[in-house]
Order: structure tokens, then sequence, then C-alpha cells
């Protein structure tokens, strides 16, 4: 028998400072089932501590890992170590799996840039039918006798894949690579491998939303929640994707679609039950939608200094203001409504894909499945303190999308249930309040606790140097043409200085776009950047895809003296890694406090009902904190760095106690600005 402990796993020659002992504290905590929070900055190797810790008691126990993580190139790194795990023990299997919109290669469906939920009801109907999709046809039973047998067969084709891959850790560039070449769907060939592997690695939607969960996540891994250890990485992101994972969603374009479709059916339907009724609410439900879209348009037109781009509706009250116009007299006759609309809904969509010949979304269902979350809401009075529904606008590739939607406020209702029925979960940020976490997730209601374990960064203070500087501020009564100039020229002293590649992040796109305004001339920042300090500019675009941002971010490693412009909370500000000279400068641009939301407010009035009127630190300030605790955290990867972090704005020496310590230590936080000397000199001292 083996006997199985940490160092069978661990991947590298040697430890580094402080890696054995934690590894060996935590191995012996989830051992016993308990969970464990690490919080290990740049440089502690926590993906190597999770692993070694870990995987000992899988395979002690007969149990599979989950490794979550946000991003794809997180995967790939965990899939990188996972491959020197298995050189040293050759029985280790594992598989990183990625949504069906990262893995499809149906060209047919892809083309109208679907949703993941639209791509997925699409995929959904395309298996079902010999003709939907030729590269799932691959896994059919040929030989079947049964009629309409659309079962996974192991045919040639799939056992010499199933055979080339079982053996390695198995990457899923080059899984996809194989199935593409021989024309067979690379998303259900993974889920093949997923029964018979011991470690998954996967982002949170797999294991955090409920469906997913339940009907497809666990079948597919054929086991249960009790035989999962869960290794949650960047885990300080959890809260927050677990609540935009489960929150629904309707654009008014569909509400127009459908309302176009009602009209088109309205004769040879007319006599349906209930439909002039269905027919009516959608009206009803544009003519709302229309109406924001119209007072949003006026707003910009007027060039108003805030536009309102969000707003409660009461989910009771609203509803109701609604159903009055109809005359629909109670909820209970709204939800028969819905009910049998969903008959014509199908038939309409059967209909609409004949005549058209293509594949088509079903606008109605969409619309149906939204009010009747809605309804089930609004008749659940624990499930209705817990939830937000209003309309909000986002810009999507330069035009205005308006959307009705309900999202939740209580990250726990999600989280808990998976860490209750778990095996034992590890929970790894460098950027986390272990409290706050602690209560959003619920870890703080197991019985017998959980462990923790805080790390230092490892890296000596004379390398890094930070400065809060307090000339500037992002706050919002205080954004003006001048106090833009003023940040340009705070970002044109850094760049004469630090000539090595920069990252600049920002609190917003739209902050970026006030940086550039016309009317600041010269002084604007992309004018400043490209001619007065002769750099290549890289600019992060919000409606640009994981693939798009990797080409871009790949670019700018490559070329020297560059500069990144981005944002907070961006896929470059969080999940992307920049060491050595690929980025030894890093300018934060203002104190990322959320913009002004309802759904904020409301998050914050509930936030104080559970945690003793903390409402405002957990709703607020905290993801503040974070975002800033994680831009910032971007130069500084590898002992040898030596970074410069500027923090321009005044707001940064209110709340630095909060900061993480590695930026506030004494020794290493510095002043500019005010009564304080030049950011110029603080740093041409620091280089000397
Ligand atoms: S079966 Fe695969 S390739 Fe076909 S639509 Fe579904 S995910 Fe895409």
């Amino acid at each position: 028998m083996i006997d199985y402990n940490p160092e069978m796993f661990f991947p590298h020659e040697k430890y580094r400072d402080q890696q054995k002992e934690t590894i060996q504290k935590i191995y012996q905590g989830m051992f016993n089932g308990k969970p464990y929070v690490l919080k290990a900055p740049n440089g502690t190797g926590k993906s190597s501590i999770g692993l070694s810790s870990t995987l000992p008691i899988i395979y002690e126990k007969g149990k599979k890992l989950v490794y979550l993580c946000r991003t794809i190139q997180q995967n790939d790194r965990v899939i990188r170590e996972l491959k020197k795990i298995k050189k040293k023990q050759s029985f280790v299997s594992g598989i990183a799996i990625r949504g069906r919109n990262n893995m499809c290669i149906n060209e047919l469906f892809l083309k109208d840039n679907p949703s993941m939920k639209e791509l997925m009801q699409l995929c959904q109907r395309a298996r079902k039918t010999e003709t939907g999709c030729k590269y799932y046809k691959s896994f059919f039973n040929k030989d079947s006798e049964v009629e309409n047998d659309y079962s996974f067969s192991y045919n040639d084709k799939l056992s010499s894949i199933i055979e080339e891959f079982s053996s390695k850790i198995i990457d899923t560039d080059e899984l996809m690579r194989v199935c593409k070449e021989r024309k067979i769907c690379p998303y259900y060939m993974i889920k093949i491998f997923l029964s018979q592997v011991d470690i998954v690695v996967c982002n949170y939607l797999w294991m955090f939303h409920q469906q997913i969960r339940k009907y497809v996540f666990l079948e597919d891994l054929n086991t249960t929640l009790d035989d999962i250890i869960l290794i949650i990485d960047e885990c300080h992101n959890l809260p927050e994707t677990v609540l935009d994972i489960n929150e629904e969603q309707i654009s008014l374009n569909i509400v127009q679609n459908c309302s176009r479709l009602l009209e088109k059916y309205s004769k040879s339907l007319a006599k349906s039950i209930h439909y002039k009724d269905f027919q009516q609410f959608g009206k009803v439900v544009q003519d709302y939608l229309e109406n924001v879209e119209k007072s949003i348009f006026l707003q910009l037109e007027e060039k108003k200094k805030y536009i309102t781009t969000e707003g409660s509706i009461d989910i009771t009250g609203g509803l109701k203001t609604f159903l009055d116009l109809l005359n629909i007299k109670t909820f209970e006759k709204f939800g028969e409504i819905l009910e049998s609309a969903k008959a014509y809904a199908i038939s309409i969509h059967l209909n609409e894909e004949i005549e058209t010949s293509r594949k088509l979304r079903n606008w109605l269902l969409l619309f149906i499945n939204f009010w009747s979350h809605w309804l089930k809401i609004l008749s659940n009075k624990d499930l209705k303190k817990i939830h937000y529904t209003g309309y909000f606008a986002k810009l999507k590739t330069e035009k205005m999308q308006l959307y009705l939607h309900i999202k939740p406020f209580s990250p726990m209702r999600y989280i808990l249930p998976v860490l209750k029925n778990n095996f034992s979960s590890l929970h790894m940020s460098g950027t986390i309040d272990t409290e706050i976490y602690a209560n959003l997730t619920g870890l703080n209601n197991f019985k017998n606790g959980y462990g923790s374990v805080d790390l230092e960064l490892p890296f000596s203070q004379e390398n890094r140097l930070v400065i809060i500087d307090l000339d500037v501020t992002s706050r919002s009564g205080e954004r003006n043409l001048e106090m833009y100039g003023k940040y340009n020229q705070k970002i044109k002293e850094i760049l004469e200085i630090r000539s090595g590649n920069t990252g600049i992040f920002a609190v917003s796109y739209d902050f970026i776009k006030n940086l550039n305004l016309i009317k600041l001339g010269k002084n604007r920042l992309e004018y400043i950047i490209k001619n007065d300090c002769k750099r290549t500019l890289f600019i992060e675009k919000r409606d640009y895809d994981s693939f798009q941002n990797a080409e871009m971010i790949k670019k700018f490693k490559r070329t020297p003296k560059a500069v990144l412009l981005g944002v907070f909370g961006g896929r470059n500000s969080e999940g992307e890694d920049f060491p050595g000279k690929e980025m030894e400068t890093v300018i934060c641009v203002g104190f990322p406090f959320a913009p002004p939301s309802p759904y904020l407010d409301k998050k914050e009035e509930f936030f104080d009902s559970k945690f003793n009127n903390n409402g405002w630190k957990y709703a607020k300030l905290e993801p503040a904190i974070r975002k800033a605790n994680q831009a910032a955290g971007r130069s500084i990867r590898t002992e040898k760095d030596i970074g410069v972090i500027v923090l321009l704005g005044r707001r940064y020496r209110d709340y630095r106690h909060h900061l993480s310590n590695w930026l506030t230590d004494k020794g290493v936080l510095k002043y500019s600005g005010e009564n304080y000397g030049k950011l110029r000199n603080l740093i041409m001292n620091f280089m000397n």
C-alpha cells in the first residue's frame, strides 16, 4: 500500500520559505475535513501549496480534486504544475475544462456570437436531431438498432483520442486541436474524460451554478459532493462571481423580438389560451423599457454630468403596475398566462426556424423564463429579501443595451451548500480579508470552525517603493477638467523617469475617456504617452473577448518601454502576471470605488442587517480595496522584481490600513504632493 504524503506531490526541487510547514498544516487540517483559508501573496507558490496539501488526501481517501480558477490562463498554470507532479507520480491524472462557449467549434452557431445560455439552448436542440451538429454526430452509435439513438458510443474515432490522451495530464488546447482535426466536438470529448480523471481544473460556474453543478457537472464527474475536495483559487472573486452567475437578465432587444413574433402570429394563434394577455404584457414591458431608453438618450444628448443608467423596480409593485394596465388582477393569473405561453413559444419558434432555415434563439422562452423567475421570487418572502430587481444599461460594442435583471445579494446562499456538503475546501488568495470572506461565504458557520494561514510577502522591502500621491482625487464631486489634467501630469512625471514597461489602471473606462478629452489639448493622456514620453501604448478594450485581450497582452509584453492602459477589476489588473521587465511600474489612477448604484445601496442595506451595520464595508469598501491590491500587485511577482507602485488619489491615505501589508510596510510606503515631497524626487531616490 502506498503511504501518500505531501512530499510525494510537491512539484519543485526545493521548498520556498514558509511552504513546507504551510503544506503540512493544511494537509493535516483538511485530512479531517476542515476547510482552510490560505492568504498567500505573490511569490509564496500557492498553487504548489494547494496541490501538495490536497493530493495525498484524495489518493488516500479515494476522492476527486476540483480546482477552481477564474481565467483560462490560471487554468493553464495549474495544468503546468500537474504535469510536473505527474513526472514524479505517474498515476496522477487531470484535465482542465472550459465552458461550452470556449470549446464549441460549430461555426454556424458561433457566427451570431450567442451568449452562454443561448449557445447552450442551440447546442441542446442540435444534439437531439440528426442534422443538428456535425461535430456531435461523431459520438453517435451508428450501428444502433434503436431509432433516433443519439447516445454516445465508443467508436474508433473516439477510442483513438481516448487512448492518445488518457495517459497524460490533458492540455485543453492540445485536445481541442486534435478534436478540430478529427471533426469531433471537444466540449463533449472532454466530458468523456471527466469521470476518469482524479483532478479537474475549471472555473467557478461548474460548482456554483446550482443547475450546472447538480444536473451536469456532478453527473459528468460521476461522483457526489461529499467525495470532492475543492480548491478555490483567487477566492476573493468568489462572493461576487456567484452573484453574477446567478443573476437573470433579459434585454430590450429580446423583448422587442418577442413583441414582433407575437404580433406576427396574432391572427393564427389568436384563439390560443391567454395569447392576447401575453402579447399585451410583452408590449407593456417593451413600452416601459423604451421609455427608460429614451430618457437615457436624452441625458446623453444633454451631456448631463451624471447619467442614470440603473434603476430599481419594486419586485411586487413593479409587476403589479404592469398587470394593472392589463386588468390582470392576481399574480396567480399571471402565472397561468406564462404557463400557457410556453406551448405557443415552442410552436412559434419551430415555425420560425422552418421559415428561415436557420437555428434561432427562442426569444419567447427566454422572456417567459425570466418572468417565471421573477414570480417565483416574489412569491417567497425569504427569496424576496435577498434579491434585487431593476433595469440597467450597458455599453456593448459602443451601442447601448438595456436590460431588466434579477440579482441576488447573498453569496452565502449559493456558496454554503457546496462548502457544507463537500469533503473539504481550500480557499486561496493573495488579497483577502479573511474575516469578511468567512462571513460572506458562510465559512464562519462551521461548527468546528475553519483553519487559516496568513503568509508574508517573501521579497525584500528594498525592491519596492509605494507612493500615495495626495494632489489628486477621483472623488466624483471633484472630477473636472483641471483634475483630469493634473492626473495626466502626474502620469507624465512618472513615465519620464520610469522607462520600463508600465501598467496604468484607472477607475473606469469612462474615467480613461475623460483623461483623453479633446478639451485637454496636448495634456490628453494618449498624447502625453505617445508624443511626450515616446512610448508604445496598448489600450484594453471593454468589448475584447479573452482571445483578443490575450493577443494584445502578448504584444505588450514583447514591446520594450510599452504602456498598458486598463481598468481596475479588469482581466489585466487581476488575472494576468507581469513578472520582471513585463511591468516594472504600476500607476493606480483613482480609488476604485464602484460607481453609485441602486443595487449596491440595497446590497449595503442587506449587509447592514446581516453584519452588524457594516454594510458599507462589505458592499463597497472591501471590493474597492481588493481591486486596488490586485492591480498594485501586478509588478511584484518574483523575488528579483524591482517595482514602483504609485497610488494616485487622496483616498488611498484614508483607507491605507485596509490595503495589503506589503504595500504599507514601514520603509516602503511614502507620500507625495500636498506638504510632502515631489513624486519625481521620491522615485529618483529609490532608483539611485
Ligand atoms: S455539440 Fe459541440 S460543437 Fe456541436 S454545438 Fe454543441 S458544443 Fe458546439
